[in-house]
């Protein structure tokens, strides 16, 4: 059984010349994660955000606020404040998915199946039921039509996309520690 997500619709690959989307503050402000009080879950060098076009439930991602396109050119405080952020994320995710193991996944370099150049990491809830497991979860797409890059159909029904997973995420971070 597959599902129809229109939450990619509109999502292109990266073209050579765009302008980064993770550089982009408006863009990261709506897809900001917001504590109780109304203030984002960042720090000084990492924010957590919500994927614009989920591929699968709870389908979050931790980025550096400065472009860097690869490992190793982080640094140690730039390191310091993805790892504070981790803690926040997976205490969050845990919060909202009871029972869920954590998943966090890079895609690196030219070679890699990355669609965006700028570092990022995907974190996300997992359970032993999912329908894919692990790096299934961002290799997996059912193209409408040939050559096409859209993914509109899943194996699973993402239930909580963007405005519902911004919410039920701030309801959850009540009970992690800042
Ligand atoms: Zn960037």
């Amino acid at each position: 059984m597959y599902h129809y997500s229109p939450f990619r619709d509109n999502y292109t690959k990266e073209k050579p010349n765009e302008a980064c989307v993770f550089c982009d503050e408006k863009q990261m402000q709506k897809q900001a994660i917001f504590y109780p009080d109304g203030t984002t879950v960042e720090n000084k060098h990492y924010r957590w955000i919500i994927n614009a076009f989920p591929k699968f439930e709870g389908h979050t991602l931790l980025i550096p606020k400065r472009h860097i396109e690869d490992l190793g050119f982080e640094t140690k405080e730039e390191l310091a404040d993805k790892e504070e952020l981790i803690r926040i994320a997976t205490c969050a995710l845990r919060e909202l998915y009871k029972g869920a193991g954590i998943e966090f996944f890079a895609q690196i370099g030219e070679a890699s199946a990355r669609s965006r150049r700028h570092l990022h990491f995907h974190i996300v809830p997992a359970q032993p039921d999912d329908p894919l497991r692990s790096f299934e979860k961002l290799g997996h797409y059912y193209p409408t039509k040939p050559n096409e890059e859209k993914v509109v159909i899943f194996p699973i029904e993402i239930k909580l996309a963007k405005e519902k997973l911004q919410d039920a995420l701030r309801r959850a971070l009540k009970n992690c520690p800042r």
